[in-house]
């Protein structure tokens, strides 16, 4: 039987345009195409499990307006069952407002809408589901209290509770110390604990600083230079696969979604690190969020094909 994947996160819709330049406070200018693509880091770790073969349930909100259902169709497509989506009939559903200039630079303006309406109750109607789960996914595109009730749910019933804590913001240390595994990328890591992550080194001592600010396991994520693991008695650097990256939009999303996925499975930690690994540079080598997303076959002929630690 498939493993068990709880997402309680966020679902936005993405409107994407470009334009030569990004324009400055005050100004309008005529840019090029316009793109809408589902997204929100909850529903793109969501895909991202449910494409490497778990089986997954989301936990979120979407508002009073057509992107609702666009946003649940989108679901389907991947098999995630959504009957814990709440609706929201006052609020409007996320979206991130993106402008991309011809460098490729781009600006990002998140409206979260619906997704800063999921409740504790929202929590409380969903608890079989999240009693249920073999692991408990969760970011911090939600509010935070929302966040901490799933996790204390889960912790309780014995699930694995892997918490992203992105986008960067400061994170209460029940939070950090309920969760089985916090994983952040470079900046995240700065924001919790005020240290740089540009060298190798450094990303050990951020981790093991993060390991006693109560958080239990710790896996930064590098991009390219691959991630570091570290807990109470282990302190360990994995290096990345090596791929053509073209574009690293949710790298990040696909790696949680590959860890959760082998954890769920009762893989060892370091081989869920690999599942991590591969699903992340999978993810870089084609564009776009969703799209870019791996399926299981590619994961394992990856892991085969090159020899890695
Ligand atoms: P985020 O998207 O949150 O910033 P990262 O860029 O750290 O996340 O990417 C997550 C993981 O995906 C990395 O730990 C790494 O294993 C893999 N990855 C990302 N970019 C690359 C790349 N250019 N080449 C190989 N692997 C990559």
């Amino acid at each position: 039987m498939a493993a068990k994947i709880a997402v309680v996160g966020s679902m936005n819709m993405d409107l994407v345009a470009r334009a030569h330049h990004i324009p400055e406070p005050g100004e309008t200018i005529v840019g090029r195409d316009f793109r809408m693509v589902p997204g929100g880091k909850g529903a793109n770790q969501a895909v991202a499990a449910a494409r490497l073969g778990a089986k997954v349930m989301m936990v979120g909100r979407v508002g009073n307006d057509p992107f609702a259902a666009q946003l649940l169709q989108n679901l389907d497509k991947d098999g995630i069952d959504h009957r814990f989506v709440f609706q929201d009939i006052e609020e409007a559903t996320g979206v991130a407002l993106i402008m991309v200039d011809e460098s490729g630079q781009n600006s990002i303006l998140v409206a979260a809408g619906a997704n800063y309406r999921l409740s504790v109750q929202d929590i409380e109607s969903a608890r079989s589901a999240i009693e249920e789960a073999d692991v408990l996914l969760v970011q911090l595109e939600n509010p935070v209290n929302t966040i901490l009730r799933a996790v204390q749910i889960g912790h309780a019933a014995g699930v694995i509770v892997i918490l992203n804590p992105a986008p960067a913001r400061p994170v209460p240390e029940e939070l950090l110390s309920l969760a089985d595994f916090v994983i952040p990328n470079e900046p995240e890591t700065t924001m919790m604990t005020g240290l740089p992550v540009n060298e190798l080194n450094q990303a050990g001592i951020a981790a093991a600083r993060l390991v006693e600010m109560g958080a239990r396991q710790v896996i930064i994520t590098l991009g390219k230079r691959g991630c570091y693991f570290c807990n109470q008695t282990t302190s360990k650097y994995f290096q990345a696969f090596r791929v053509n990256a073209i574009d690293t939009t949710a790298a990040g999303d696909a790696f949680l979604g590959g860890f959760a996925v082998a954890l769920a499975e009762n893989q060892p930690i370091e081989y869920a690190i690999k599942w991590g690994r591969a699903s992340g540079a999978l993810a870089a080598t084609r564009m776009g969020a969703q799209p870019s997303l791996p399926n299981r076959e590619e994961v394992l002929q990856l892991i085969s094909n090159q020899m890695i630690d």
